[in-house]
Protein backbone atom coordinates (compact mmCIF):
# COMPACT_ATOMS: atom_id res chain seq x y z
CA UNK A 1 0.00 0.00 0.00
CA UNK A 2 1.23 3.45 -1.16
CA UNK A 3 2.31 5.25 2.44
CA UNK A 4 3.56 9.07 2.03
CA UNK A 5 3.42 9.42 5.57
CA UNK A 6 5.63 12.74 6.93
CA UNK A 7 5.54 13.92 2.95
CA UNK A 8 4.59 17.24 2.14
CA UNK A 9 3.03 17.32 -1.38
CA UNK A 10 2.04 20.38 -3.97
CA UNK A 11 -1.28 19.90 -6.32
CA UNK A 12 -1.83 22.66 -8.81
CA UNK A 13 -5.04 22.34 -9.97
CA UNK A 14 -6.49 20.83 -6.89
CA UNK A 15 -10.20 22.11 -7.26
CA UNK A 16 -11.64 19.95 -9.65
CA UNK A 17 -10.99 16.96 -12.33
CA UNK A 18 -7.60 14.72 -11.92
CA UNK A 19 -5.75 17.36 -9.47
CA UNK A 20 -8.60 17.13 -7.08
CA UNK A 21 -8.82 13.40 -7.27
CA UNK A 22 -4.60 13.15 -6.89
CA UNK A 23 -4.80 15.48 -3.89
CA UNK A 24 -7.47 13.33 -2.01
CA UNK A 25 -5.39 10.36 -3.09
CA UNK A 26 -2.08 11.36 -1.79
CA UNK A 27 -3.69 12.56 1.02
CA UNK A 28 -5.03 8.97 1.74
CA UNK A 29 -1.80 7.99 1.42
CA UNK A 30 -0.71 9.63 4.71
CA UNK A 31 0.95 13.22 2.31
CA UNK A 32 0.31 17.10 3.80
CA UNK A 33 -1.36 18.26 0.42
CA UNK A 34 -0.85 21.97 -0.43
CA UNK A 35 -4.06 22.68 -2.73
CA UNK A 36 -3.83 25.15 -5.16
CA UNK A 37 -6.36 26.53 -7.51
CA UNK A 38 -8.64 29.50 -7.81
CA UNK A 39 -11.50 28.55 -7.37
CA UNK A 40 -11.94 28.50 -3.34
CA UNK A 41 -15.36 26.24 -3.13
CA UNK A 42 -13.73 23.54 -5.36
CA UNK A 43 -10.63 23.52 -2.49
CA UNK A 44 -12.83 23.93 0.52
CA UNK A 45 -15.08 20.74 -1.08
CA UNK A 46 -11.46 19.41 -1.07
CA UNK A 47 -10.61 19.64 2.28
CA UNK A 48 -13.55 18.49 3.95
CA UNK A 49 -13.02 15.12 1.36
CA UNK A 50 -9.30 14.83 2.87
CA UNK A 51 -10.23 15.46 6.25
CA UNK A 52 -12.96 12.86 6.33
CA UNK A 53 -10.28 10.41 5.17
CA UNK A 54 -8.72 11.77 8.85
CA UNK A 55 -6.07 13.63 6.35
CA UNK A 56 -4.72 17.31 6.04
CA UNK A 57 -4.47 20.11 3.46
CA UNK A 58 -3.16 23.60 3.62
CA UNK A 59 -5.41 25.31 0.44
CA UNK A 60 -3.98 28.23 -1.40
CA UNK A 61 -6.06 30.08 -3.31
CA UNK A 62 -4.09 31.73 -6.37
CA UNK A 63 -4.18 32.65 -10.11
CA UNK A 64 -1.25 30.82 -11.65
CA UNK A 65 -1.03 33.37 -14.15
CA UNK A 66 0.41 35.80 -10.90
CA UNK A 67 3.90 34.48 -10.82
CA UNK A 68 4.86 36.74 -7.91
CA UNK A 69 2.17 34.02 -5.96
CA UNK A 70 4.25 31.01 -6.87
CA UNK A 71 7.57 32.55 -5.92
CA UNK A 72 5.72 33.56 -2.57
CA UNK A 73 4.75 30.29 -2.14
CA UNK A 74 8.06 28.40 -2.61
CA UNK A 75 9.32 30.96 0.34
CA UNK A 76 6.32 29.93 2.22
CA UNK A 77 6.79 26.07 2.22
CA UNK A 78 10.03 26.93 2.94
CA UNK A 79 9.51 29.17 6.13
CA UNK A 80 6.65 25.98 7.17
CA UNK A 81 8.48 22.58 6.16
CA UNK A 82 12.12 23.47 4.75
CA UNK A 83 11.47 20.95 2.29
CA UNK A 84 9.00 20.09 -0.35
CA UNK A 85 8.59 15.87 -1.27
CA UNK A 86 6.10 15.67 -4.48
CA UNK A 87 5.05 18.86 -6.79
CA UNK A 88 1.92 17.70 -9.02
CA UNK A 89 1.99 20.29 -11.66
CA UNK A 90 -1.09 19.41 -13.23
CA UNK A 91 -3.33 22.59 -13.58
CA UNK A 92 -3.72 23.44 -17.47
CA UNK A 93 -5.96 24.75 -19.47
CA UNK A 94 -7.07 24.00 -23.13
CA UNK A 95 -7.50 27.56 -24.88
CA UNK A 96 -9.85 27.32 -27.88
CA UNK A 97 -9.57 24.64 -31.12
CA UNK A 98 -9.24 25.98 -34.22
CA UNK A 99 -7.13 26.52 -36.77
CA UNK A 100 -3.36 28.19 -36.01
CA UNK A 101 -4.33 31.59 -37.73
CA UNK A 102 -7.89 32.12 -36.48
CA UNK A 103 -6.28 31.52 -32.60
CA UNK A 104 -6.99 35.05 -30.48
CA UNK A 105 -3.87 36.19 -29.36
CA UNK A 106 -5.07 36.71 -25.72
CA UNK A 107 -6.23 32.83 -26.06
CA UNK A 108 -2.85 31.65 -26.94
CA UNK A 109 -0.84 33.54 -24.59
CA UNK A 110 -3.25 32.19 -21.48
CA UNK A 111 -2.66 28.71 -23.02
CA UNK A 112 1.22 29.92 -22.83
CA UNK A 113 1.08 31.53 -19.16
CA UNK A 114 -0.82 28.50 -17.40
CA UNK A 115 0.70 25.53 -18.95
CA UNK A 116 4.15 26.52 -19.64
CA UNK A 117 5.13 29.64 -17.88
CA UNK A 118 3.34 28.67 -14.59
CA UNK A 119 5.15 25.43 -15.08
CA UNK A 120 9.08 26.62 -15.37
CA UNK A 121 7.88 29.53 -12.73
CA UNK A 122 7.02 26.04 -10.58
CA UNK A 123 10.09 24.32 -11.25
CA UNK A 124 12.14 27.66 -10.22
CA UNK A 125 10.22 27.97 -7.01
CA UNK A 126 10.25 24.55 -5.60
CA UNK A 127 13.39 22.81 -6.96
CA UNK A 128 15.27 23.70 -4.44
CA UNK A 129 12.80 22.43 -1.59
CA UNK A 130 12.44 19.20 -3.68
CA UNK A 131 15.91 19.03 -3.51
CA UNK A 132 16.08 18.97 -0.05
CA UNK A 133 13.89 15.98 -0.25
CA UNK A 134 15.22 12.47 0.59
CA UNK A 135 12.63 11.12 -1.75
CA UNK A 136 11.87 14.10 -3.96
CA UNK A 137 9.57 13.42 -6.86
CA UNK A 138 7.68 16.07 -10.06
CA UNK A 139 5.17 14.79 -11.80
CA UNK A 140 4.34 17.29 -15.07
CA UNK A 141 0.44 16.33 -16.30
CA UNK A 142 0.99 16.73 -20.21
CA UNK A 143 -1.10 14.97 -22.91
CA UNK A 144 -0.57 13.05 -26.53
CA UNK A 145 -1.56 16.25 -28.18
CA UNK A 146 2.38 17.07 -27.41
CA UNK A 147 3.45 14.62 -29.95
CA UNK A 148 0.31 13.94 -31.96
CA UNK A 149 -0.10 17.35 -33.30
CA UNK A 150 -3.48 17.21 -34.32
CA UNK A 151 -5.37 19.89 -36.59
CA UNK A 152 -6.93 22.69 -34.10
CA UNK A 153 -5.21 22.01 -31.22
CA UNK A 154 -2.29 24.34 -32.12
CA UNK A 155 -2.14 26.19 -28.52
CA UNK A 156 -2.46 23.17 -26.35
CA UNK A 157 -0.51 20.91 -28.20
CA UNK A 158 2.80 23.39 -28.51
CA UNK A 159 2.06 24.18 -24.67
CA UNK A 160 2.17 20.48 -24.00
CA UNK A 161 5.24 19.98 -25.76
CA UNK A 162 6.62 22.86 -23.89
CA UNK A 163 6.09 21.53 -20.36
CA UNK A 164 7.69 18.13 -21.75
CA UNK A 165 10.71 19.56 -22.81
CA UNK A 166 11.16 21.79 -19.48
CA UNK A 167 10.52 18.20 -17.56
CA UNK A 168 13.17 16.30 -19.33
CA UNK A 169 15.38 19.09 -19.29
CA UNK A 170 15.18 19.68 -15.33
CA UNK A 171 15.52 15.84 -15.06
CA UNK A 172 18.64 15.89 -17.04
CA UNK A 173 20.41 18.83 -14.94
CA UNK A 174 19.29 16.96 -12.14
CA UNK A 175 19.95 13.43 -13.17
CA UNK A 176 22.86 12.50 -9.98
CA UNK A 177 19.90 13.73 -7.14
CA UNK A 178 17.01 11.91 -5.51
CA UNK A 179 14.83 14.19 -6.58
CA UNK A 180 12.91 12.03 -10.20
CA UNK A 181 11.18 14.18 -12.65
CA UNK A 182 8.80 12.76 -14.72
CA UNK A 183 6.12 13.64 -17.56
CA UNK A 184 2.64 12.11 -16.97
CA UNK A 185 0.09 11.37 -19.96
CA UNK A 186 -3.53 11.00 -18.20
CA UNK A 187 -5.67 9.69 -20.80
CA UNK A 188 -8.86 10.78 -22.33
CA UNK A 189 -9.93 11.53 -18.35
CA UNK A 190 -14.02 12.40 -17.74
CA UNK A 191 -13.08 15.71 -16.66
CA UNK A 192 -14.18 19.87 -17.20
CA UNK A 193 -11.43 19.91 -19.97
CA UNK A 194 -12.29 16.74 -21.62
CA UNK A 195 -16.25 17.98 -22.14
CA UNK A 196 -15.02 20.79 -23.25
CA UNK A 197 -13.07 19.62 -26.03
CA UNK A 198 -15.28 16.84 -27.36
CA UNK A 199 -18.76 18.44 -25.98
CA UNK A 200 -20.53 15.72 -28.09
CA UNK A 201 -18.76 12.95 -26.32
CA UNK A 202 -20.79 10.25 -24.01
CA UNK A 203 -18.75 10.82 -20.40
CA UNK A 204 -19.44 7.59 -18.86
CA UNK A 205 -17.44 6.08 -21.93
CA UNK A 206 -14.09 7.44 -19.93
CA UNK A 207 -12.18 6.68 -16.77
CA UNK A 208 -13.51 8.86 -14.24
CA UNK A 209 -10.44 11.01 -12.46
CA UNK A 210 -10.62 8.91 -9.16
CA UNK A 211 -9.28 5.94 -11.29
CA UNK A 212 -6.75 8.11 -12.74
CA UNK A 213 -4.87 9.85 -9.77
CA UNK A 214 -4.77 6.22 -8.08
CA UNK A 215 -2.60 5.82 -10.64
CA UNK A 216 -0.72 8.70 -10.59
CA UNK A 217 -0.90 8.86 -6.90
CA UNK A 218 1.08 5.56 -6.89
CA UNK A 219 4.11 7.55 -9.19
CA UNK A 220 5.01 9.89 -6.17
CA UNK A 221 5.94 7.01 -3.82
CA UNK A 222 9.41 5.58 -3.44
CA UNK A 223 8.67 2.42 -5.95
CA UNK A 224 8.90 4.98 -8.63
CA UNK A 225 12.43 5.48 -9.48
CA UNK A 226 12.61 6.48 -13.03
CA UNK A 227 13.52 10.16 -13.97
CA UNK A 228 13.36 12.13 -18.00
CA UNK A 229 10.59 9.81 -19.11
CA UNK A 230 7.04 9.82 -20.23
CA UNK A 231 4.69 7.82 -17.83
CA UNK A 232 1.10 6.81 -20.06
CA UNK A 233 -1.64 6.31 -17.59
CA UNK A 234 -3.70 4.32 -19.61
CA UNK A 235 -1.28 1.94 -20.67
CA UNK A 236 0.13 1.61 -16.80
CA UNK A 237 3.95 2.34 -18.67
CA UNK A 238 6.50 4.51 -19.55
CA UNK A 239 7.45 5.10 -22.58
CA UNK A 240 10.96 5.77 -24.09
CA UNK A 241 12.12 9.11 -25.64
CA UNK A 242 14.31 8.67 -28.94
CA UNK A 243 16.76 10.63 -27.71
CA UNK A 244 18.37 10.46 -23.75
P1 LIG B 1 -9.94 20.54 -15.44
O1 LIG B 1 -10.99 19.65 -14.90
O2 LIG B 1 -10.33 21.62 -16.38
O3 LIG B 1 -9.17 21.18 -14.18
C1 LIG B 1 -8.14 22.10 -14.41
C2 LIG B 1 -7.59 22.57 -13.08
O4 LIG B 1 -6.60 23.59 -13.37
C3 LIG B 1 -8.66 23.20 -12.20
O5 LIG B 1 -8.47 22.81 -10.86
C4 LIG B 1 -8.40 24.69 -12.36
O6 LIG B 1 -8.72 25.37 -11.15
C5 LIG B 1 -6.89 24.74 -12.59
N1 LIG B 1 -6.53 25.97 -13.27
C6 LIG B 1 -6.85 26.34 -14.54
N2 LIG B 1 -6.44 27.59 -14.78
C7 LIG B 1 -5.81 28.02 -13.65
C8 LIG B 1 -5.18 29.23 -13.28
N3 LIG B 1 -5.10 30.28 -14.11
N4 LIG B 1 -4.66 29.33 -12.03
C9 LIG B 1 -4.75 28.30 -11.16
N5 LIG B 1 -5.33 27.12 -11.47
C10 LIG B 1 -5.86 27.00 -12.69
O7 LIG B 1 -8.80 19.73 -16.16
P2 LIG B 1 -8.34 18.18 -16.06
O8 LIG B 1 -8.98 17.47 -17.18
O9 LIG B 1 -8.47 17.68 -14.68
O10 LIG B 1 -6.81 18.33 -16.47
C11 LIG B 1 -5.73 18.23 -15.56
C12 LIG B 1 -4.44 18.11 -16.34
O11 LIG B 1 -4.47 16.90 -17.14
C13 LIG B 1 -4.21 19.26 -17.32
O12 LIG B 1 -2.84 19.60 -17.33
C14 LIG B 1 -4.61 18.66 -18.66
O13 LIG B 1 -3.98 19.29 -19.74
C15 LIG B 1 -4.18 17.22 -18.49
N6 LIG B 1 -4.88 16.25 -19.36
C16 LIG B 1 -6.21 16.03 -19.20
C17 LIG B 1 -6.85 15.11 -20.03
C18 LIG B 1 -8.32 14.79 -19.90
O14 LIG B 1 -8.86 14.00 -20.71
N7 LIG B 1 -9.02 15.33 -18.92
C19 LIG B 1 -6.12 14.42 -21.02
C20 LIG B 1 -4.75 14.67 -21.15
C21 LIG B 1 -4.15 15.60 -20.31
P3 LIG B 1 -9.46 26.78 -11.07
O15 LIG B 1 -10.31 26.95 -12.28
O16 LIG B 1 -10.22 26.64 -9.78
O17 LIG B 1 -8.35 27.78 -10.97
Amino acid sequence: MLDLSGRIAVVTGASRGIGYFTALELARAGAHVIACARTVGGLEDLDDSIKALGGSATLVPFDLADMNAIDALGGAIFERWGKLDILVANAGVLGTISPIGHVEAKVFEKVMTVNVTATWRLIRSLDPLLQKSDQGRALILTSSLAHRCKPFWGPYSASKAAVEALARTWANEIERLPLKVISVDPGGTRTAMRAQAYPGEDPETLPHPHEVARVIAGLAGPDMNETGKLYLVREQRFAEYTQP
